[in-house]
């Protein structure tokens, strides 16, 4: 069976990581609207250039824009046996409007997991956050620093720290999730789907608990 899957959660929480060893083991693939957002300003694009003002100052990016764009994404044929999405639905109208793609497909999503971390370690977690610019690995400048100060593990890529990571920006990402991103859970817990997780503790231990919401492919 095709799982459809979406992963909620304040910044900083581990959807991102989560989303990706979902991919690796399971083979289900990841669609993250922040990475395709930070794609699209780096291509240039109309849609990029639209998107930064907002993503800069750490607002959200209109629902129009944003559903837009991951219908377009989600209609690709490497999402046909399932996703995980990764940052959207970011408010209960992207909610809304994933349903009525979904069920225009004749789909239906099987599980929305949460994650919840305190803000003092999102916080943390966010302000020590670097990124690799060619694969997008994460790593934290204390607790899982790569081998080569800024350099990536994995692909030789440059690490750099995300504009919106920066500590002025960071509180108004949490609040934002707060006041917009919140409802959604309570969306998805009322169509019984949630999956509440306790997003503290390593990335392993956070996965076998994210494994276990995720119906068998
Ligand atoms: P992320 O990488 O998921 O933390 O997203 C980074 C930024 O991209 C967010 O702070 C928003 O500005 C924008 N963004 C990503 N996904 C969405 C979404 N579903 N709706 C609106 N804005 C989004």
């Amino acid at each position: 069976m095709a799982a459809r899957v979406v992963m909620v959660g304040p910044p900083g929480a581990g959807k991102g990581t989560q989303a990706r060893m979902l991919q690796t083991q399971r083979g289900i693939h990841q669609l993250s609207t922040g990475d395709m957002l930070r794609a699209a300003q780096q291509n240039g694009s109309p849609l990029g250039r639209e998107a930064r003002r907002f993503m800069d100052e750490g607002k959200l990016v209109p629902d129009d824009l944003v559903i837009r764009m991951v219908e377009e994404r989600l209609g690709s044929p490497e999402y046909a046996g399932g996703f995980v999405l990764d940052g959207f639905p970011r408010t209960v109208a992207q909610a809304k409007a994933l349903d009525a793609m979904l069920a225009r497909r004749g789909e239906r999503l099987d599980a929305v997991i949460s994650f919840s971390v305190p803000r003092a370690e999102l916080i943390r977690r966010l302000a020590g956050r670097r990124v690799c610019r060619g694969c997008s690995a994460m790593y934290h400048v204390h607790f899982d620093p790569p081998a080569t100060p800024d350099v990536c593990d994995r692909c030789g890529g440059q690490l750099y720290q995300r504009e919106d990571d920066h500590e002025e920006t960071i509180g108004r990402r949490l609040d934002v999730y707060e006041h917009e991103t919140q409802p959604v859970l309570e969306y998805y817990r009322v169509a019984k789907l949630l999956r509440e997780t306790q997003g503290t503790g390593t990335a392993d231990e956070v996965f076998a608990r994210v494994a276990a919401s995720v119906p068998a492919s």
